[in-house]
């Protein structure tokens, strides 16, 4: 039983082929995958391909890609389904200053938003942060309360104790295994047993061993879960079985 806290599966490419994605999902271990929906759009597909599929659980929420589009017709959208019963995060949201694809201000903004209905209505926010340390701390302090996951984990020890002095949940995905990428190694041996989870990032992120593959899926989450637990000096079993227990009270799931 393992956990993807983070798959984009109506992307195309996994959408047409959802039921044979998840027969692969469940062949790989992995009996619950989070939808995480990027903007109005995508959240309404998150909802509707995890309609009547108990392993599937959806999120709304504007990426900060999307930022700039942040109107105020989109909030009420996105506020709307993440205050439905199924949903069970806020985002994802976040900073991303590696593409700047929308301004900062918008980016900062918009997450704010996200943060301060994630402390209202007691949802955790999923956070996407790129070479945006310290624009995504001052955002999260200045909400207190707010918990969540920081998904895609990409900074190093430093970062670290800050995110977990928050309470947040730190979120490995396949970009842990790829070779240049040690100080998420470092990461990835340093957070403590109750905060770690894995996730795809799918379509994107293949991990090493399947590098390039596209589309990226949910039954690869177990690599990069084996990886991990190798680098930890556990055993792949009992990793998945935590992680999926933090999962689980993460995102206040019941049992499989
Ligand atoms: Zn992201
Ligand atoms: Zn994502």
């Amino acid at each position: 039983m393992i956990t993807d806290t983070h798959a984009h599966i109506f992307w195309d490419g996994l959408r047409e082929d959802v039921e044979g994605v998840l027969e692969r999902s469940r062949a790989a271990g992995v009996s619950r995958i989070v939808v995480v929906g990027t903007d109005v759009k995508s959240s309404h597909a998150a909802f509707e391909l995890c309609r009547g599929r108990a392993m599937l659980h959806p999120t709304a929420g504007m990426h900060p890609h999307e930022a700039q589009d942040f109107d105020a017709v989109a909030q009420a959208e996105i506020e709307r389904l993440c205050r439905s019963a199924e949903c069970v995060a806020v985002g994802e949201t976040g900073m991303d200053h590696f593409k700047s694809f929308s301004p900062r201000a918008d980016q900062l903004r918009g997450f704010a938003w996200h943060a301060e209905l994630a402390r209202e209505i007691e949802k955790p926010l999923i956070v996407h942060s790129r070479d945006a340390h310290q624009d995504t701390l001052d955002v999260l302090r200045a909400v207190p309360g707010v918990r969540g996951v920081m998904h895609c984990w990409t900074m190093g020890l430093e970062e670290l104790p800050h995110y977990l002095d928050l309470g947040f949940h730190i979120s490995f995905s396949g970009v842990v295994t790829y070779p240049k990428n040690e100080q998420i190694r470092a990461s990835a041996r340093a957070v403590p047993a109750d905060r770690i989870v894995f996730e795809t990032d799918c379509p994107f992120l293949a991990p090493q061993k399947h590098r390039g593959k596209w589309p990226n899926e949910p039954a690869l989450v177990r690599e990069t879960l084996e990886f991990v637990a190798e680098l930890r000096n556990e055993d792949a079993d009992a990793l998945a079985v935590a992680s999926s227990a933090n999962a689980r009270t993460l995102f206040r799931l019941g049992h499989p």
